[in-house]
């Protein structure tokens, strides 16, 4: 089975590659893809609103990701704007400067990172499915592995995602329990004929 993948991310692209090539999946990039307007109100809305997006321009299954880091202490912020926690043209280090200072001083420092994925087909949405992985924000970043706030997120009391192989962040990732629900649906559907 293939997919085509709604993202131009390539680090999500690499992810979804790895976890779904476990399984005899082949996700591929759609060629010049454009995102469209994300404005969702939560991660799956905007997966939806990408999924649907790009299964209107082809034949195939298509995956869509949202996904982002949430943080208790800062009511679930950056959230859905976790791309564009410092502004809109932002970058993972001004994101995750910005972060750092808002976490000053703060002793509570429970966080998650969420995945939301959306199947859709030929302009269906067909489901969506959520993925979570907890940790807690660091005092300072480390490891060079990853993207994003990997740096940041402590898996363990002194390890954080950056320094993760990328078979194991894999192996617990947000992104990775959001694509084991994708997988047994259409396992279920596929049974199901
Ligand atoms: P999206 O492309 O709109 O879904 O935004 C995703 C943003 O969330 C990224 O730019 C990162 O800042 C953050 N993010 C999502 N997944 C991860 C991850 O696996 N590690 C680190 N940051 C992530």
């Amino acid at each position: 089975m293939r997919f085509y993948l709604a993202t131009a991310n390539k680090h999500k692209a690499d992810e979804y590659n790895q976890i779904f090539s476990e399984v005899g999946m082949e996700v591929a990039l759609f060629p010049n893809y454009e995102a469209p307007i994300e404005d969702g109100m939560s991660f799956e809305e905007n997966a939806e609103i990408k999924a649907v997006a790009l299964s209107k321009q082809c034949n195939d299954f298509v995956l869509a990701d949202d996904s982002g880091l949430e943080v208790a202490i800062l009511h679930g912020e950056p959230g859905i704007f976790s791309a564009r926690y410092a502004g809109n043209s932002s970058t993972n280090e001004l994101n995750n400067k910005l972060l750092l200072q808002n976490m000053f001083g703060k002793s509570y420092r429970s966080a998650r990172f969420v995945c939301a994925i959306a199947l859709a087909r030929a302009g269906q949405l067909i489901g969506t499915f959520r993925g979570e992985c907890k940790g807690t924000i660091a005092q300072a970043p480390k490891g060079n592995n990853g993207f994003g706030y990997d740096s940041l997120f402590l898996v363990s009391p002194n390890m954080t995602m950056a320094e993760l192989s990328p078979e194991e962040k894999n192996n617990i990732s947000h992104r990775r329990n959001a694509a084991d629900r994708v997988i047994a649906f259409l396992q279920e559907v596929s049974k199901n004929g």
